[in-house]
């Protein structure tokens, strides 16, 4: 943790080539071992079986391999299982795994806290510490992978970044690590598996859009009503709906992509008939569809689910105007690894 000597991990594979090179070996030792500490993802110098043992010394003398270490595990009755991932430096951010009967899919954090102030959301009760690098995205993504194949006998098949922290508030590592999930030397899975899911940050999601990204998008709406989205997400005052839908039109106008919008409906909130119908017309500007999420509590009680006779409602004004619709089951409710009860209670 003290060590001086540099993360491994932060050279590129030509940097890597070029240390090799210096020291007067091959280029190619840098390709093998860049697959060792990608695809393979060791842990550890001495774990690169096929580099000869004073090469190891070597690596061991220049470099550290600065990996996330997973602390605790804990598994669900159904079948979920969440991961305390311990950084180098000792902060702790938490990964979820969620199975169902097609899918396996990691939740992956972004952040460290988060620097949004949702008043629903556990996470947020932590200050934002700081950004996850590349690889330690990453690495929450092997982690949840090695453990799908060892406790539910399949590969990982999706990836969501809905764990801890604000994606887009940490672009370009977030952007590097699904570069590296998607490429060959890395876990090779196709960007129509990841979705990134944002509070709504209007000047990112046009750049994401500029930068042709591939990946799904979802936005956690939750209210399509200004004041009562302020209410419930203050960041919103400063980047209001209006904003928001500009943007998502531009998104959708370069990518062709739809848009998920994640809501929970909460009694006394948005449970009356006015939020149906601005959810109705928000839904209307782009092609999209809408996740009704179960809400988790996270506290005494100022969050109480809607009744399901205003969920039903929402669902069928929803599908009156064709907008597909989708309740979400919460899941791994008993370890606190649903959504917005991330919050390393551990
Ligand atoms: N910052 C990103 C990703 C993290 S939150 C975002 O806002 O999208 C992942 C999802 O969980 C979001 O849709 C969020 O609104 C939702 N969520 C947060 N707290 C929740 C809670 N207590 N119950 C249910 N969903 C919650």
């Amino acid at each position: 943790m003290t060590d001086k000597k540099k993360d491994i991990r932060a050279l590129t594979k030509d940097q890597l080539r070029a240390f090799f090179v210096d020291q007067g070996d091959k280029a190619f030792r840098g390709n093998q071992v860049y697959e060792w500490l990608w695809k393979k993802a060791v842990y550890s110098f001495e774990d690169m079986t096929n580099i000869a043992k004073e090469t190891r010394q070597l690596l061991e003398d220049n470099f550290v391999i600065n990996h996330i270490r997973v602390d605790t595990m804990q598994r669900s009755s159904d079948g979920t299982i969440k991961n305390a991932v311990r950084l180098h430096d000792g902060l702790v951010v938490e990964s979820v795994l969620i199975p169902t009967a097609t899918r396996t899919t990691a939740c992956v954090s972004s952040q460290v806290g988060c620097s949004l102030d949702c008043k629903f959301c556990a996470t947020a009760r932590l200050k934002r510490m700081r950004n996850l690098n590349p690889d330690e995205i990453y690495d929450q993504v092997v982690a949840i992978h090695n453990e799908s194949r060892l406790y539910h006998n399949r590969p990982l098949s999706n990836i969501v970044f809905m764990g801890m922290g604000e994606p887009l508030m940490n672009y370009n590592n977030v952007i590097k690590a699904i570069d590296k999930i998607t490429s060959k030397e890395g876990l090779a899975m196709s960007p129509k598996r990841i979705t990134l899911s944002t509070s709504g940050i209007p000047k990112m999601i046009k750049k994401m859009a500029d930068d042709g990204v591939k990946f799904n998008l979802a936005v956690s709406l939750h209210s399509a009503i200004d004041e009562v989205r302020t209410s419930i997400m203050p960041f919103n005052e400063n980047f209001p709906l209006h904003d928001l839908k500009e943007a998502l039109e531009y998104w959708y106008s370069k990518t062709k992509s739809r848009i998920s919008y994640e809501y929970v409906v909460w009694k006394g909130i948005n449970d009356t008939r006015k939020d149906i119908d601005a959810l109705v017309q928000f839904c209307k500007y782009v092609p999209s569809k809408v996740n009704i999420i179960e809400y988790n509590p996270i506290d005494d009680g100022q969050f109480q689910q809607a009744s399901s006779t205003a969920l039903n409602l929402y669902i069928e004004e929803l599908e009156k105007h064709r907008i597909v619709v989708n309740v979400r089951r919460s899941r791994g409710k008993d370890i606190d690894a649903a959504c917005g009860q991330l919050a390393n209670k551990t």
